[in-house]
C-alpha cells in the first residue's frame, strides 16, 4: 500500500496566505504565487545587478497590476467580430491615473503603463528623513482634480507605511475616492499603519504586495527586504 507522506517546509518569505486579508475598509491582497516568489527572489539577492533588476520589477508590477485592475472601471462597447456582432467591456473615461512616487517608484511604471497603457501618469516627490522616518512631499505633478478617479500608486517598498499614508492623503486632498497602492514588498508594522490610518474611511483603498515580510530593522529597512530598492534600480547617487 502506498502511503502518502506529508512533508511540511519551513515556511518561506512570500508565503503567508490565505489572502486577501480586510482590515478596517483597507483591502489587502498579499501575491501567494510561485512566480511571483521566484522573481521576489532573484530580486532579493544581494548578487543581482541593476538592470535585471530593473527587469524583474517591471515583470513583477506587470504580474501585481493584473490583481489591482481587478475592480477598474470598464463601459459596455458593442463590436462586431468577424463572426458575430457582441458587446465588450472597455476602460471607463476619465482614465486611471498612476502615481509613481518617485524616485524608486518610477522602476514600475513601465510596467504598469505596459498594461493600461492609456492611463494618465502624475508624479509625487516623497523623502523619507532618515533620522525621524518621517515622509514630506518635494514635488508633484498630479492633476488639480481627481474626483472620480481611479488611482494607482506606485511605491515599491512599504515599510514604515509613512510614504504611503501622506501620498494617499495627497490624493484624497484632491478629490480621489478609490486608491489602490502598488508595493513590491511590505512590512506588517507599516501595513498596520496604514490600516490603522484609513481604518474609518468610506471608500475604498486597497493595497497588493508581492509578499509580507517579517519585521523593520532599527532603520526602517524591510526584513529580509531587498534593500534600498532606489539604489538597487538606479545606482547610489
Ligand atoms: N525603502 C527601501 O528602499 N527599502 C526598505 O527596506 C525600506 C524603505
Amino acid at each position: 500500500m502506498l502511503a502518502t507522506v506529508l512533508i511540511l517546509s519551513p515556511p518561506t518569505v512570500g508565503d503567508k496566505g490565505p489572502f486577501p486579508r480586510y482590515g478596517g475598509s483597507v483591502k489587502i491582497h498579499v501575491a501567494n504565487h510561485p512566480l511571483i516568489t521566484h522573481k521576489l527572489t532573484v530580486l532579493r539577492d544581494e548578487k543581482t545587478n541593476s538592470p535585471t533588476f530593473r527587469q524583474l520589477v517591471e515583470e513583477l508590477v506587470m504580474l501585481l497590476a493584473y490583481e489591482a485592475t481587478r475592480e477598474v472601471k470598464t463601459v459596455p462597447l458593442k463590436i462586431k467580430t468577424p463572426v458575430a456582432e457582441t458587446t465588450g467591456l472597455v476602460l471607463a473615461k476619465p482614465r486611471p491615473v498612476v502615481v509613481p512616487i518617485l524616485r524608486a517608484g518610477l522602476g514600475m511604471l513601465e510596467g504598469m503603463t505596459r498594461l493600461i497603457p492609456t492611463a494618465e501618469v502624475g508624479f509625487l516627490g516623497m523623502v523619507r528623513d532618515e533620522k525621524t522616518l518621517q515622509a514630506s512631499t518635494y514635488a508633484n505633478r498630479l492633476p488639480e482634480d481627481l474626483t472620480g478617479r481611479q488611482c494607482y500608486i506606485l511605491d515599491p517598498m512599504l515599510a514604515t507605511g509613512g510614504t504611503l499614508i501622506a501620498a494617499m492623503n495627497y490624493l484624497i486632498e484632491k478629490g480621489a475616492q478609490d486608491i489602490t497602492a502598488i508595493t513590491i514588498l511590505a512590512a506588517p508594522e507599516g501595513m498596520k499603519n496604514v490600516e490603522d490610518a484609513f481604518a474609518t474611511s468610506n471608500f475604498p483603498i486597497t493595497i497588493v504586495t508581492g509578499a509580507m515580510d517579517e519585521k523593520l530593522n532599527e532603520r526602517g529597512y524591510i526584513v529580509p527586504g531587498l534593500g534600498d530598492a532606489g539604489d538597487r534600480l538606479y545606482g547610489v547617487v
